[in-house]
């Protein structure tokens, strides 16, 4: 349970006299006041995007110690063990219209799942799927990855600062970003969430991205697992930023816990700004939708308060590409070999002498 579902109601109750007014949805909303997503046409707003997809080839790529942990699990809990294959992301991505598959490297635990790896998998179904670069900005080549992950198409970056080892807001990550909103890539902020114990927790706090927001106004975020576990400051964080989101990723298989972060995010007026994601191979998309559209069972018999099934459909419906100023993949065919391509993110715009604009950050690595 997170800090929010044992806070219970007083906290909920308290943080609705902060509500502000509901933002507008670019992907509901012909054109938006601030410019900043484009419109899209009404018959794809329907269509249900994952933005939370991850996949390895081993467990080892979570690093070790996280394999470690992870296979002790599954010897007392085999019923948890996911299916990783390319075959299983396939089936259960059926329900989903665009799927991103996110990539991972934080040196600092030994994880790794590369953007050649990533662009793999896109390559699979490239009207379907699209690729985010897992990027570690305390790695020295880390611009030359982010480099290799544009030409070959990725429209996004991953960070884990707590897996990262790294403040959010170090001078290093915030190079990064400024060249992310320079590219318009939108970068996922993965939750704290990562098996290693040697993860640095504090690291993940969503509201260590007031500064990054505030310094990158264009720079797209997307808070992972609604900040998990503090997702109270990840919806705080999306009502006062335009350009920051959050997914419900690793959500969906805890009941209670979903229905508060809905019931807060609708109180807060925020329900526009939140993302559908599965968090697959963990859950699967089939599963998650099925309870966002069935989470006000939780009240039967109770006085609790629901969420009306039109925000939940929206939230699961959204358009989660326009949201984030991404083309859908067959809107980036190249017309000459017809063959999908990115011209979204040209890497001339990468210079690794520009420095990050303004403050570069209050803390180091
Ligand atoms: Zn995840």
């Amino acid at each position: 349970m997170t800090a929010l579902a044992n806070q219970g109601w007083p906290n909920a109750i308290f943080l609705m006299t902060l509500s502000l007014p509901p933002s507008p949805d670019p992907s509901e909303t012909p054109g938006t006041p601030s410019g900043l997503a484009p419109s899209r046409p009404s018959e794809s707003a329907r269509q249900i995007v994952d933005v939370h997809v991850h996949l390895w080839e081993s467990l080892e790529q979570l690093g070790a110690e996280a394999a470690r942990r992870i296979r002790q699990r599954f010897v007392t809990q085999p019923w948890d063990q996911p299916d990783v294959s390319v075959q299983a992301l396939d089936q259960a991505m059926e329900p989903v219209r665009y799927a991103i598959v996110l990539g991972l490297d934080c040196g600092y635990v030994g994880a790794s799942i590369p953007c050649q790896q990533v662009a793999r998998y896109v390559a699979r179904q490239p009207e379907k799927y699209l690729g985010f670069a897992g990027i570690d900005p305390m790695a020295s080549g880390y611009l030359s990855n982010l480099r290799t992950a544009v030409d070959l198409g990725l429209v996004g970056v991953t960070v884990s600062p707590a897996a990262g080892g790294y403040h959010p807001s170090d001078s290093r990550a915030m190079r990064l970003y400024e060249h992310c909103q320079e590219m318009n890539l939108p970068v996922v902020v993965h939750p704290g969430t990562h098996f290693a114990g040697s993860a640095k927790l504090e690291y993940s706090q969503p509201y260590l991205y007031d500064e990054v927001a505030r310094i990158f106004p264009g720079l797209r975020l997307v808070l992972g697992g609604v900040g998990l576990p503090w997702a109270e400051q990840a919806i705080i964080m999306i009502g006062k930023h335009p350009t920051c989101y959050a997914d419900l990723s690793d959500l969906a298989s805890r009941p209670w816990q979903l229905y508060n972060v809905l019931l807060l995010a609708y109180q807060q007026g925020v329900m526009d700004r939140l993302l559908f994601g599965s968090d697959f191979p963990f859950t699967t998309p089939q599963t998650a939708i099925h309870n966002i559209y069935s989470v006000n069972t939780i009240t039967h018999g109770t006085h609790l308060p629901t969420i009306p099934r039109e925000q939940l459909r929206r939230v699961v419906e959204r358009d989660a590409l326009a949201c984030l100023g991404l083309k859908p993949p067959f809107q980036s065919l190249d017309p000459a070999t017809g063959q999908p391509t990115n011209t979204q993110t040209p890497t001339d715009a990468l210079t690794p002498e520009t420095p990050a604009t303004g403050s570069v950050g209050s803390a180091t690595a």
